[in-house]
This record gives C-alpha cells, sequence and structure tokens, in this order.
C-alpha cells in the first residue's frame, strides 16, 4: 500500500498538462453547435413548426401530437448529422446528479437491414426503467410507474454520440420525482404572482421570469493520488488527513496564476460548455488550494439549472482527459475552505425590466422597493424552508464553519438599502408615494443611488445578499441541484407576492386608495421583516445568540431540518402555489432522509475500514521499529545513558498505542452505533439516529488518526498526505 501512495505522488508530480483541443474558430463559430437550438430549429424544421414550437416554449402552452412528431423528426435528422447514434430522455432524479438510460436509434427496417427511427412518441414521453430511483415511497403506494415527459421549454443537447432530451421525471399519478417538475411549477407561479404586482406600478407587464446566475466551486486532485485514496474514491471527501503545514494562510492562491496543467483543462471544459451553448464567463482560482470557480452568464432559471447539472458532468468527463478527478463535495479536505455554489436570483419582466434594480426614475423605485420588500418577507416567514432546501450530509461541514454563511438565513441590504427602508418605514404617505398625472405610483423620496452595481462593500458572511440588482444566495453547496433551493425560493416568493396582493386589496375593499394601501402593506411588512435583516459579521458568536433572540431558525441538525417542509403553513405555500402537494412532500423527506443515512453509512464504513486495515497496522509495525530501537539502544548502552536515549522512543511508543486503542475502540463503538441505528424502521428517526449517534465519531476517530499521522514515519505511511493531494504543479 505504502509504495501506492509514493508511486501516485511521483507520477501525479511528473505529470505533463495536456493540451487542450481547441478549435481554431472564434467562440461565436461554434457556441452551442450541440445545441438544437432556435438556429438548428429553424433549419431543420417546417416555418409552420418552427412557429408552433417556439410560440408553446415563450407562452408555456402544451405541444400537440402532430408538432411533436415533426420536431422529431428535425431533431433527428439534426443529430445524425451531427454522429449522434443513440437518444435518452435526460433528467435530474433526487439523488444528485443527472440520470439518462441510451437507446440507440436504429430499428429493423423489415428487410433485413435497419433504419435510424424517433418518434414524436419517443421525444414527448418515455418509461425508464426507474424502480432504482428515490421516490420516497410515491410508486409503491400508488403502484404508479414513472415517465420521464419532455421539456421544449429546454433545448435538447448532444453528448459525445447521444442525444439528450431534457425532461421531467414523475409518476403516473402525476406526482413529481424529480427536482425539474417543481422547478418548472414554481416559475410558473412566480411568474404570475409577480405579474400581478407589477400591474400596481404599470401597464404592460404579460409575465415576469425568475433569472439564476451560478457559480460553481470545485476542487481538483491528480487521478492517481485520488485513487490512492479510498475515501476520496468512495465518498468525494478525505475523511482522514492532518493539516498541511502550509495550506492557504497565505492566500497566495487565490491571485496566483493558475497551474498550466489546469488552465489546460480549464481551456478544454470551457470549450465543452460553449458547444454545449453554457455561456460560461468568468474563471479564477479560489481560496483554498487545488480550489477553482467557474460562472456562466445569467439565463432562465431552469435553463440555467439544467446548465448547471450539465456542467457538472461535462467537467467530469473533460476532467479526465487532463488526469484529474473534479471534486465537487462541499467539504473535501478539512481546514480548508469548502466548496459552495453561489445561486445570483432575480426577476425580470417580459418587458425587459429587471425587479431588483433600483431605477432612474421613481416608479420603478417604488416598485424596486416593493420586489425587495416582498423578498425580505419570504425569506423571513419560509426562513427554515429555505435552510432546509440546502442542507445535506455534505454542505453540514460547510455551514457554520466560519467560512460560508452560518447556519442561519439572514439577509444583508447594504447600507443604502437598509436606509431608504428604514425612511420609508418613517415617513409619512405623503412623503413616500407620489402619484403622477398618470395616476401612476412612485416613490416620493430621492432617487436610490446608482453606485449598487459595484457596490464593493458585499458582506460575504451573509447568506442571502443583495448585490445591486439580483439576490445571491450563498449558503448552497458545491453538489446540491440548485432546483432545491431555487423551488423552494420561488414559491416563497410566489405565496408571498400573493399575500402583497391580498393584504392590499383587503385596504381597498376596506375604502382606501391604491397608493395608501400599497404604503401601509409595505409599511407593515418592513416591520415584520426586520428579523431577517443583518449586515453585520454571520460568523459571530454574537450572531448566533441575536438571531435566536429574533426568533430565526437555528436548527444545524440536518435530518431536523427537512422537517421546515412539512410544517402546516409550508405545506400550506406549496399546496396554494401549486408547486408540490403535502403527498410529494412527504415522500421527498423520504428521500431526503434516506439520502442522508446512506451517506453517513457509507463514510462510517469506509472510515472503519481505512482505520482498521490502512492505519492501524502501519501504526504498529511502526510501534515495533521503536521497540527493535529500544532493545538496540539495551544493548548498545550502559544503564544510565539507555533510559536517557530510549526516553523518545518509548514515549511515542505510548503514544501510539494510546491512539491505536482509542481508534479501535471507537470503530467498535461506531458499528455498535450503526446496528442499533438499523433496527430503526422509521427514516426520519433512523436519520436522526444516525446524526447524532454515528456521525460523531467520523470526527472522534479522525483526531487520533490524524495524530498518528504526525507521529509514524513518514515512509510508513500508506495513504497520499494533504501536501501531495493540494498543491497541483
Ligand atoms: P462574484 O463572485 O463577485 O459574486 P461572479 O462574477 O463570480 O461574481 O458571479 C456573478 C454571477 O452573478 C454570475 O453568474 C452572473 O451571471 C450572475 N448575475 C449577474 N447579474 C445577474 C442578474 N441580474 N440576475 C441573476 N444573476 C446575475
Ligand atoms: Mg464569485
Amino acid at each position: 500500500m505504502s509504495t501506492s501512495r509514493f508511486n501516485a505522488v511521483e507520477k501525479a508530480s511528473n505529470r505533463k498538462a495536456v493540451e487542450a483541443i481547441v478549435p481554431h474558430q472564434k467562440v461565436s463559430c461554434y457556441y452551442g453547435e450541440h445545441v438544437f437550438n432556435r438556429i438548428a430549429m429553424k433549419k431543420y424544421l417546417s416555418k409552420e413548426t418552427y412557429q408552433a414550437i417556439t410560440q408553446s416554449i415563450d407562452k408555456g402552452t402544451p405541444i400537440d401530437r402532430e408538432i411533436a412528431h415533426h420536431v422529431a423528426a428535425g431533431m433527428r435528422m439534426w443529430a445524425l448529422e451531427k454522429g449522434a447514434t443513440h437518444y435518452t430522455h435526460w433528467f435530474q432524479p433526487l439523488t444528485d446528479g443527472t440520470a439518462e438510460k441510451h437507446d440507440a436509434f436504429i430499428e429493423h427496417d423489415g428487410s433485413g437491414g435497419a433504419i435510424e427511427e424517433f418518434s414524436g412518441k419517443l421525444l414527448v414521453q418515455q418509461e425508464p426503467d426507474a424502480s432504482s430511483f428515490p421516490s420516497g415511497g410515491l410508486r409503491n403506494t400508488f403502484e404508479a410507474r414513472g415517465y420521464s415527459a419532455w421539456d421544449p421549454s429546454s433545448p435538447a443537447f448532444i453528448v459525445d454520440d447521444t442525444l439528450c432530451i431534457p425532461t421531467v421525471f414523475i409518476a403516473y399519478t402525476g406526482e413529481a420525482l424529480d427536482y425539474k417538475m417543481p422547478l418548472i411549477r414554481s416559475i410558473e407561479a412566480l411568474g404570475k404572482a409577480a405579474k400581478e404586482v407589477c400591474d400596481y406600478f404599470e401597464e404592460g407587464v404579460n409575465n415576469v421570469i425568475p433569472y439564476l446566475g451560478w457559480e460553481q466551486e470545485y476542487f481538483l486532485v491528480d487521478e492517481d493520488l485520488y485513487a490512492a485514496r479510498p475515501d476520496l474514491s468512495l465518498t468525494d471527501r478525505t475523511l482522514l488527513g492532518h493539516e498541511s503545514a502550509k495550506n492557504q494562510q497565505l492566500d497566495d492562491h487565490y491571485f496566483g496564476a493558475i497551474p498550466l496543467r489546469v488552465q489546460e483543462f480549464m481551456k478544454e471544459l470551457e470549450i465543452e460548455c460553449y458547444k454545449l451553448g453554457i455561456p460560461v464567463k468568468t474563471r479564477h482560482n479560489e481560496v483554498a488550494p487545488n480550489q477553482f470557480e467557474l460562472a456562466p452568464i445569467y439565463e432562465e432559471c431552469n435553463l440555467a439549472n439544467d446548465h448547471n447539472q450539465l456542467l457538472m458532468s461535462v467537467m467530469k468527463r473533460v476532467s479526465s482527459r487532463h488526469s484529474f478527478r473534479v471534486l465537487l463535495h462541499e467539504k473535501p479536505f478539512m481546514g480548508v475552505n469548502g466548496s459552495g455554489k453561489h445561486c445570483n436570483w432575480s426577476l425580470g419582466t417580459d418587458t425587459g425590466i429587471n425587479l431588483f434594480s433600483p431605477g432612474k426614475d421613481r416608479e420603478d423605485n417604488l416598485r424596486f422597493i416593493t420586489f425587495v420588500v416582498n423578498t425580505l418577507m419570504a425569506v423571513y416567514r419560509f426562513n427554515a424552508l429555505l435552510k432546509a432546501s440546502i442542507a445535506s450530509a455534505s454542505n453540514a461541514h460547510r455551514l457554520g464553519a466560519n467560512e460560508a454563511p452560518p447556519a442561519i438565513i439572514s439577509s444583508f441590504l447594504g447600507k443604502q438599502i437598509s436606509e431608504i427602508l428604514d425612511r420609508f418605514e418613517n415617513s409619512a404617505i405623503e412623503d413616500a408615494i407620489v402619484v403622477d398625472d398618470k395616476k401612476r405610483l412612485a416613490l416620493g423620496f430621492g432617487q436610490i443611488p446608482e453606485l449598487l452595481l459595484d457596490n464593493t462593500d458585499r458582506n460575504r458572511t451573509s447568506p442571502f445578499a443583495f448585490t445591486g440588482n439580483r439576490f445571491e444566495f450563498r449558503a448552497l453547496g458545491s453538489s446540491a441541484n440548485c432546483g432545491s433551493a431555487m423551488l423552494a425560493l420561488n414559491a416563497a416568493m410566489a405565496c408571498q407576492l400573493q399575500q402583497f396582493k391580498k393584504d392590499v386589496e383587503a385596504l381597498r375593499s376596506a375604502g382606501k386608495s391604491k397608493e395608501q394601501a400599497v404604503f401601509e402593506v409595505l409599511k407593515t411588512y418592513i416591520k415584520a421583516s426586520k428579523p431577517v435583516r443583518f449586515d453585520g459579521n454571520g460568523y459571530s458568536e454574537a450572531w448566533k445568540e441575536e438571531a435566536l433572540r429574533r426568533g430565526l431558525d437555528c436548527e444545524s441538525s440536518v435530518p431536523l431540518l427537512y422537517d421546515a417542509y412539512l410544517k402546516p403553513e409550508v405545506i400550506r405555500m406549496f399546496e396554494e402555489t401549486n408547486v408540490l402537494k403535502r403527498k410529494e412532500l412527504e415522500a421527498r423527506n423520504e428521500v431526503k432522509w434516506e439520502v442522508y443515512i446512506k451517506k453517513i453509512q457509507i463514510e462510517a464504513r469506509v472510515l472503519g475500514d481505512l482505520s482498521l486495515n490502512h492505519i492501524i497496522p502501519v501504526a504498529i509495525r511502526y510501534q515495533s521499529v521503536l521497540l527493535k530501537t529500544m532493545t538496540e539502544l539495551k544493548i548498545a548502552f550502559e544503564e544510565e545513558e539507555y533510559s536517557e536515549l530510549s526516553a523518545e522512543p518509548r514515549r511515542l511508543t505510548r503514544q501510539i498505542a494510546n491512539h491505536v486503542s482509542a481508534v479501535t475502540r471507537m470503530v467498535d463503538e461506531m458499528v455498535e452505533a450503526r446496528k442499533q441505528a438499523n433496527r430503526i424502521t422509521n427514516l426520519r428517526s433512523k436519520a436522526i439516529a444516525y446524526h447524532d449517534t454515528v456521525a460523531p465519531y467520523l470526527d472522534s476517530i479522525r483526531r487520533h488518526v490524524d495524530e498518528l499521522e504526525l507521529m509514524v514515519d513518514n515512509q510508513m505511511w500508506p495513504l497520499p498526505k494533504y501536501r501531495e493531494l493540494l498543491f497541483i504543479r
């Protein structure tokens, strides 16, 4: 085993950069060439079909059989010309990642040959053999099978030789078994509710669309080093490993030059992204060594999320050509910053207005304030839910660990916006709102300064920060499906905007003018949502106490966080917005608990195995080296000198023995804790047991092993150390 560590280290450090495959063309020449986008559709579809399909996409209207058939024919022709031989329905099951089952296009042609077939029926609906995808018991209970159905709003694309068709994944009884379906429903609900609120301010808005711009952080590790670490290979994180003497203290990685090997990887990754129509824009080093970030231009929420899912799989593919492994885990290395996935979220109208952008006119500014205040209310009312939406076994390592947002969801607005809200709250209506001659409502006082966009005093410790023309939800983990958080946020906002309208209308029915009603409701909301506004240091202990006093959700146990999905007000919110029904929420929680259990279970097993079969034998072997040394010392020296010279090896032997026995005992206890937990049938209780009684051993065993790493002869240590894993040359 020890040879494999040094082999791996040697291979990794001698590795030369692999040149990226670069098309010698401008990006605009090949951008989207693997996507059945509007340009391709125009070319491969008849004028009538093209019109019908684009209209359905824009308006969300159903597509009839005939049209689907024509689209499939065009799509097939396009895909075959691009060299595709297979097709698949691409979907996003409740485990992270995407799923697909590839079928070849070929069919018998009836005369001994083959013909490529792809009908409208195959495009529109398929039945993946999905019994192994988690459904939280939905399919068992209702004896319904799952099927995948085409989402025409996200264009089909080709990866390698396969045409991939973005689909939703649903049970025959209609329940969503994926992230995409409820995400689409939440986008619809929010679009409608936001449009109605826009109507208070101006005419002509027909739809509002949520936008998403994600920022994906990740680590790269050499593939041989990865293979020499069973914990990385099996759990995507290191369960053992003492901090390197040098890691991120100097911040030199953040501003440093990107190593050549990584540059070539990034170059190729970006080219692949462009071919797939993923508009990646920025790349840079992150704080930790070997950590990097990639961010695209923002897009409509559903498409942006598909692109993030696709990016994660493209990353894996491209990295292997460069002999890297991409780690998407939130916390691959202890003592080194973890990886998140910031979600920049904004709302845009079909008339081109960003509702979170303070405008030049006073009308725009009152609408802006209305949307900001409603967002605060949504974050306040659905505080625990938003946290649950980003919670996972792997993200738990990041949250509250002084590097990522704390396990409390608050919102940072910055000085200007805070002052404007305070001023609004303390103004009389004559000062706060004016009505112009066209009866349009406008903000009564001054301009909102325009410097917001490059507002640099952005508070990095805030999980939900206003950043000039959008909110940045920063609590997501790097491996997550953004859909989880986005559907919760969209639905919460939709529900809040519906409430705003109800509240305004209630006052109007009681005889108040529109401006009076809007004014009063906003004022009430500004007051009510105050607990969620926090511009201070989110990492401080004082904030935890303060947040508790303010009544914000401070729970940090992942299995308990999921309870937020089943609170009566949350179920009501999801049902009223038609995003998820109680039955679906219950089933999805079962899946979440189960995934949590499995993750901890696997980590516990791997750590047990590593400790007992990799580490302890080596520690004992080193112990016997020490014992042998002592015997030899005894032969060579007189009693007095011997006892002096043998003091150190004796001390080390004792320490090693202590750690070895602690590890052995704790591994036994951990196995016992798992056995106990496995007897529990209720998934929620079982997940709690795993969290409370199994997971703590992962840390305590590790502490002892990491101490051993410092004592045992470096030459004997079987696993690549942090300093070897973390610095790509
Ligand atoms: P930073 O790291 O400083 O937050 P980045 O440039 O890395 O900034 O990322 C900014 C992200 O915000 C990008 O994904 C970008 O597309 C996105 N973004 C910019 N404007 C908007 C907007 N109006 N709505 C949604 N996302 C946006
Ligand atoms: Mg960034």
